[in-house]
């Protein structure tokens, strides 16, 4: 099956590490199961127009559907083609909607296996409140950070086996042979691998980021204090890139001293890097959300925290995401498929949007991506909502899928 590539579209291309972006580049999407496909008609349409508003025509993006999730299953009979994974590498920038995870079939979820297949090392969520959206928060705008999730290593590698499988059974017997220590033998048990290549390259993508987006703290958060060697040594690796190789533009905590002032007030025009255990960041953010910018974190506390944090600014409807890596960036809502609303044109398409925003921005479009958001301020601050906003908000407006998609296309 060949993919339809619009002929007039642009091939992005990556020089030095850096994209360079032609005026009408080729991106492929993946429209998604369940209520991808009414989010993705909205969304692609909601694109286009920041794109040719911001930019009077003279930029736009050629869409390139590559299949994955059901859609594929039905028409190749394999979840995740190969031709999408290379489209994918070929054009380096891409868009999803929420795939089902196949039960059985041997693909633990189709999100992972793309994230491992094309080594999309970063899982990069911003988190901000917009105008007019219900929060359980007094001050829900006091919150606007970014976390840097690592999206390769920890207990998430998936190198576990089950209780009492041949598996299990050796690699206990193992540990107790040659390294003397004592796991009860009808454990399941799994492994958490940390690197320095994982936390380094992870650090260094947060660091680059702050700096271009004038962000003056970055945190490794962590839990250092109990595993040691695995998420200590994150947090020491971590601050090495910043004084390694960051060290005219970093400072850390420990140098200028925190003294009791908010975290960063006083490093001297410099990005302030600390570090905090993960425990006590989920109570900061609640109590002191203001003190957090950038947070680089491993995988696992970077899962829990991006759905609290989410929480914290009115939910999973709004968290856009990215999946990054040094060849390839595929972007992506953080909620699932929602298979119960599909096709009734009912759910909310924001995280959708909000993750081609983030696309836009990846491109250097800056302009579209900011008519995007401002858009989605007025649109909200108008009470114009789907349901899942509009049953919180008193005197809403509830519309479907593909008008809230209208009403900010209006108001972009
Ligand atoms: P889910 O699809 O995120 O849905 C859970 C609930 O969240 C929905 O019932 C709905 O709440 C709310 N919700 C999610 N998206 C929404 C939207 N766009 N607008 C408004 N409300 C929204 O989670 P799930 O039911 O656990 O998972 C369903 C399938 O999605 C599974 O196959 C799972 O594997 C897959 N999944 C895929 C991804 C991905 O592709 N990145 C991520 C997570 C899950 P109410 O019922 O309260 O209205």
């Amino acid at each position: 099956m060949s993919l339809p590539v619009p002929s007039d579209g642009q091939p992005i291309t990556i020089r030095d590490g850096r994209l360079v972006v032609p005026d009408r580049p080729v991106i492929p999407f993946i429209e998604g199961d369940g209520t991808g496909r009414d989010i993705w008609r909205a969304s692609s349409r909601v694109l286009s127009a920041a794109v040719e508003k911001a930019y009077a025509g003279r930029r736009s993006i050629a869409w390139l559907e590559v299949l994955a999730g059901e859609k594929a299953f039905k028409a190749t009979g394999t979840w995740l083609p190969d031709e999408t994974l290379e489209a994918i590498r070929r054009w380096h920038v891409a868009i999803k909607g929420p795939l089902t995870t196949p039960i059985g079939g041997g693909i633990r979820s189709l999100n992972v296996t793309l994230r491992q297949a094309l080594d999309l090392y970063a899982c990069v969520r911003p988190v901000r409140w917009f105008n007019g959206v219900p929060s359980p928060m007094k001050e829900p705008q006091r919150l606007d950070i970014v976390i840097f999730r690592e999206n390769t290593e920890d207990v998430y590698a998936g190198i576990e086996w089950p209780a009492g499988s041949p598996e299990a059974k050796k690699f206990i017997e193992f540990v107790k042979r040659e390294l003397g220590a004592t796991i009860r033998p009808d454990s399941g048990v799994g492994v958490k691998p940390i690197s320095p290549f994982g936390t380094k390259r992870l650090m260094r993508m947060a660091l680059k980021y702050a700096a271009a987006h004038g962000r003056t703290r970055v945190t490794i958060m962590h839990k250092g204090n109990i595993m040691k060697y695995t998420e200590g040594a994150f947090r020491q690796w971590a601050y090495d890139v910043a004084k390694d190789e960051f060290g005219a533009s970093t400072v850390t905590e420990e140098a200028v001293g925190s003294g009791g002032t908010p975290a960063g007030a006083s490093a001297d025009g410099k990005i302030l890097v600390n570090d905090r255990i993960a425990d006590i960041t989920f109570q900061h953010l609640l109590l002191r959300p203001d003190e957090f910018e950038v947070i680089v974190t491993p995988n696992l506390n970077g899962d829990y925290l991006s759905d609290a944090a989410a929480a914290q600014v009115g939910g999973l409807g709004l968290a856009p995401g990215a999946n990054i890596g040094d060849e390839a960036a595929v972007f992506e809502a953080t909620h699932g498929t929602a298979p119960k609303y599909a096709d009734r044109d009912m759910v909310n398409p924001c995280a959708v949007i909000l993750s081609g925003a983030m696309m836009l921005e990846h491109l250097g479009w800056g302009e579209a991506a900011a008519r995007l958001t401002a858009a989605l301020d007025r649109t909200i601050g108008e009470r114009i909502a789907t349901y899942d906003l509009a049953r919180q908000m008193a005197g809403a407006r509830q519309v479907g899928t593909a008008a809230f998609g209208d009403a900010l296309i209006e108001r972009l």
